[in-house]
């Protein structure tokens, strides 16, 4: 239900699965994941690539009723095999500077999976 709802509300759909819904105090979060398929360095288009970890990048959107919702992406840390190029691998999101989305902060993790 929740990725529908996403899908529709948001327009997050395509390279991203939906993981869990967190309520955080106030907060709303939604928390998705990239999905890995046809990962491919952007530099050399190789696709021996070696996962170093996750971003978290939070979005803050419109809210539902009176609670604020925050989009919590979790953006895989790749690194080329063949060519040694760092790059995010970070789907189709809505664009930065969309009226409906504020980024909040972008914090390099640990991959805790
Ligand atoms: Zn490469």
């Amino acid at each position: 239900m929740e990725a529908t709802f996403l899908k529709r509300a948001f327009g997050i759909g395509e390279g991203w699965e939906y993981r869990s819904t967190k309520y955080v105090g106030a907060t709303v979060e939604f928390h998705i994941k990239a999905k890995r398929d046809g990962i491919r360095c952007p530099k050399c288009e190789a696709d021996h690539i070696a996962l170093r970890g996750t971003r978290e990048r939070r979005i803050r959107t419109v809210p539902i009723g009176f609670k604020p919702v925050t989009i919590v992406a979790h953006v895989p840390r790749c690194q080329c095999r063949k060519c040694g190029e760092f790059f995010d691998f970070s789907p189709l999101l809505p664009p930065e500077g969309d009226p409906t989305l504020i980024a909040l902060n972008d914090s390099l993790q640990d991959s805790a999976e």
